[in-house]
């Protein structure tokens, strides 16, 4: 029967011949996925029950990476997610309800802790601190309703390097489920499952993505059960990530081993430079002794990645780090980090807070694929210049040392 050649723009008989058989996983964009007959209609999220149902579920895009991320970080499912702070809620969200208890260390990223104290704690879920090098300690903290322990190692800016084996240990026996932010190490450096962690979400924006242009996160899981306890969850707050996102993360696994190991070896001749200057009190770099949970480090990770924060001595008030970081060239001075360029940022820390009292004093940085020499030169001129600021001021704000 001929038809109206607008129904034709929607109906084509066009064909392409098949047989393409691309090296790289293409890219499947789609809401609607087709079903063959009436009988297979149904909207499952359970990919091993019904592959696709529908678009937020995953493509074969999003799986493919969901996969190979699987299977980098020995685990048993991937969930993607639009970003690492998604992961973390999916997480969350997927284990406490009103009245259950979750232990959060206080070296956690800050929009997790600020997810959990001001969004959970309105839900009704008890929130607590605790101190990140707790170690088997941990125990005495879990309560009868404790439904959930978050490990993050090492923590966020100020880089304590938990004891995760001990922690799942202690979680374990009361049988409750260890959640770890494992952006740091990229999923590759600590093996998290065969250390005890349940289940290990990561920033895809950082290392997998590598070059600064997408925001993506993971939630990997080692039980089938724990599959199905978030496979719901995720479903319904509706966690889809776009494909094209998650083709430019597949294109960047290629390259996850050539740029970290050029990472940590860069981010470790200029942490070892950095601790050999007067101006720094503390490099908090997990390879070097000076980062609290260094031990810790080198008996469970097998590499280090490149970001790392560093301590002035209090001979350096906020204004003059404030010339260092504004003299940087090669160091951009912004959040997030995994790229390709180098970064700098100041994290203000209280005196009277939980976490160490370092004040204004301590710069975090994320080395990128920069030559170490210039990066030292970089960070040496704009010390030198941190210090020729402090000419002609009163005696007590020039440095001692
Ligand atoms: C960046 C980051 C996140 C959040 O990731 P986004 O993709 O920016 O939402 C979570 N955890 C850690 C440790 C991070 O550094």
């Amino acid at each position: 029967m001929p038809r109206d050649w607008q129904t034709t723009l929607v109906h084509s008989g066009a064909t392409v011949p098949p047989g393409f058989r691309s090296l790289v996983a293409p890219v499947y964009r789609g809401s609607t996925t087709l079903f063959a007959d009436a009988a297979s209609v149904a909207d499952v999220w359970d990919r091993d029950k019904s592959p696709y149902t529908y678009g937020l579920y995953g493509t074969p895009t999003t799986l493919e990476l969901a996969a190979r991320l699987a299977e980098l970080e020995h685990g048993y499912r991937t969930f993607i997610t639009p970003g690492g702070q998604a992961a973390l809620a999916l997480i969350y969200f997927a284990f406490l309800a009103a009245g259950r208890h979750v232990l959060i260390p206080q070296s956690v990223y800050g929009p997790s802790r600020d997810l959990a104290t001001s969004l959970l704690a309105r839900f009704g879920v008890e929130v607590e601190y605790y101190p990140p090098l707790i170690g088997g300690d941990i125990e005495r903290r879990i309560r009868p309703n404790t439904s959930l322990i978050w490990c993050e190692s090492p923590g966020s800016v100020t880089m304590e390097v938990q004891d995760v084996p001990s922690i799942a240990a202690a979680a374990h026996h009361h049988g409750v489920p260890v959640a770890l932010d494992n952006t740091w190490s990229a999923g590759v450096y600590f093996d998290a499952f065969r250390h005890g962690v349940d289940i290990s979400m990561q920033a895809l924006t950082k290392y997998v993505g590598g070059h600064s242009d997408l925001l993506l996160g993971s939630v990997t899981v080692r039980e089938p059960a724990t599959y199905e306890t978030i496979g719901p969850v995720h479903q319904s707050l509706g966690f889809a990530a776009s494909p094209d996102d998650c083709s430019l993360a597949l294109r960047g696994l290629q390259t996850l081993g050539v740029r970290l190991g050029r990472i940590e070896a860069t981010a470790r001749t200029v942490a070892e430079w950095l601790s050999r200057r007067a101006e720094i009190a503390a490099v908090l770099h997990p390879a070097l002794p000076s980062c609290p949970g260094h031990e810790v480090w080198a008996r469970d990770f097998s590499g280090a990645t490149g970001v790392f924060s560093i301590v002035f001595t209090p001979a350096w008030a906020k204004r003059q780090i404030g010339v260092f970081l504004d003299t940087l060239t090669l160091f951009k001075l912004g959040y997030s980090w995994g790229g390709v360029t180098s970064l700098a940022v100041p994290y203000p820390l209280a005196s009277d807070g939980p976490r160490p009292p370092y004040g204004d004093r301590l710069v975090r940085l994320s080395i990128g694929l920069e030559d170490a020499a210039d990066l030292i030169t970089d960070l040496s001129v704009s010390l030198d210049a941190m210090g020729e600021s402090t000419r002609g001021e009163q005696p007590g704000t020039v440095p001692t040392e």
